[in-house]
């Protein structure tokens, strides 16, 4: 089990919601440092061990900064994500810059940042050297193949267009040895939302045996073994946590089985976690301002499937609850839905949940939980939707006590934002 908490009353929310207007996501600071702090603790028999915050679940500045003050770097895969993580602080071997189908300027970037440059194809060797030349550092982006199962949201490895094959990884490392690379990073990324901790244990055990194996075909020792991302969340309350206890116990088992004897314990384990880090930790709050009764009964919101996409995508559950109602019965059945034309903007269909009140100005306050990642990052623009702000709840003191100050760190888009691309046109025209 386990249990679905809100930082905040009713009388808060609604506080927070006079100022600011619905929709908007709500991070809880005090619950991301706590988790993070938990990580680290479990990950601190690891030296050298790195967490590389993916930037795509939440590519929020405010969130990078208050995460590298945690001691996490970035994993980036885009010219913005590397600019974001600058722009927090975060740069050299502390960002991960994990791309596919890079342009050269991209590369040129992350080289400039000093980032760890993680490539993922072999002719991107060729590649990487015109646009920048050969880092002392390179890493490789393995694909096992049918050597691993992948999961339900990121597809079958034999089928996913990443990484190089296990016999391009050997040819690549010696390629980039050749080239002038002196320093080694092996990485996979095979599951998302995965909440088995014996799966990423096993993906930590291929690495380990394919560092040894390289070693034994090249004589190059990795520096360190990237795992990747792809821990889950308990979305659903009757789903048990992740224990990252557990899969350090694991991995920390595998390795000392599998590195150490072949003189690799100097190897540093790398993650870069996105989903666990902060999705708990964000709520999409809306206001339930319409009601009907057709053949269903619907709740309509203020916020669409553009602020939150993961149920319309992948009819991914998000847990929902009503400020002030948190107890309540749970007496009727709905499908909460947005404003969207389109039938799928649901962000919960035929969901028991406490009768809830409608209207523009004095309709409940909905909670959509677990949207801390991937959940605004992942929103659009498409029927015209301006997708909502991020506001960020601090705690002196910590979660104990102390007083709360919510803080607006991405201001929701306006009209403006959305004609900003119609204006000032490059005038030219071309005749062909
Ligand atoms: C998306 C992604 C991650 C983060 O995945 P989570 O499921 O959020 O942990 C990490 N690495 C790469 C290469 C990714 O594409």
């Amino acid at each position: 089990m386990s249990t679905k908490t809100f930082p905040l009353t009713k009388d808060e929310l609604e506080a927070i919601a006079a100022v600011f207007g619905t929709p908007f996501y709500l991070y809880d600071e005090a619950g991301i440092v706590e988790n993070a702090a938990r990580i680290f603790t479990a990950f601190a028999a690891f030296p050298g061990y790195v967490q590389h915050f993916a930037v795509k679940a939440l590519p929020n500045p405010a969130i990078l900064r208050l995460l590298a003050g945690c001691g996490m770097g970035a994993d980036c895969s885009s010219l913005p994500e590397l600019l974001l993580a600058a722009e927090a602080g975060i740069c050299g071997e502390k960002i991960m810059f994990t791309s596919n189908e890079t342009p050269a300027a991209e590369y040129r970037t992350a080289a400039e940042l000093g980032a760890v440059i993680n490539l993922d194809d072999l002719t991107h060797i060729d590649f990487l050297e015109k646009a920048c030349g050969i880092p002392p550092l390179v890493s490789c982006r393995y694909n096992p193949g049918d050597k691993k199962q992948g999961n339900v949201i990121i597809g079958n490895p034999v089928e996913a267009k990443y990484g190089f094959t296990r016999e391009q990884i050997i040819d690549g490392f010696t390629a980039l040895r050749k080239k002038g690379a002196a320093r080694f990073g092996l990485h996979a990324m095979i599951a998302s939302n995965e909440l088995c901790e014996d799966y990423h244990i096993e993906t930590g055990r291929l690495l380990f045996e394919f560092a040894v194996e390289i070693q034994e075909k090249t004589g190059i020792a990795v520096e360190f073994i990237n795992i990747g991302g792809g821990v889950g969340i308990p979305y659903r309350p009757e789903q048990e946590p992740f224990s990252y206890e557990k899969l350090a116990a694991g991995l920390k088992a595998a390795y000392e089985e599998i590195l150490v004897p072949h003189g690799l314990g100097g190897v540093a384990l790398r993650t870069e976690w996105g989903r666990a880090v902060t999705g708990p930790y964000g709520w999409l709050v809306a206001r339930a301002i319409h009601r009907k009764a057709i053949y269903r009964n619907y709740i309509g919101l203020d916020a669409s499937m553009a602020d939150l996409m993961r149920p319309a995508l992948y009819g991914a559950y998000h847990h929902i609850t009503v400020a002030g109602k948190e107890d309540a019965p749970l007496e009727d059945v709905y499908d909460v839905a947005g404003s969207l034309c389109e039938n799928n903007d649901k962000f919960a269909i035929q969901r028991r949940l406490p009768a809830i009140k409608t209207g523009e100005a004095d309709g409940d306050l909905v909670i959509i939980h677990d949207a801390g990642a991937h959940g605004r990052a992942m929103g659009f623009n498409y029927n015209g939707k301006l997708r909502a702000g991020e506001l960020l709840l601090s705690t002196d003191g910590g979660r104990a006590g102390g007083k709360k100050t919510v803080r607006m760190i991405r201001r929701p888009e306006t009209v403006d934002d959305y004609f900003a691309t119609l204006r000032g046109l490059d005038p030219t025209e071309v005749i062909v």
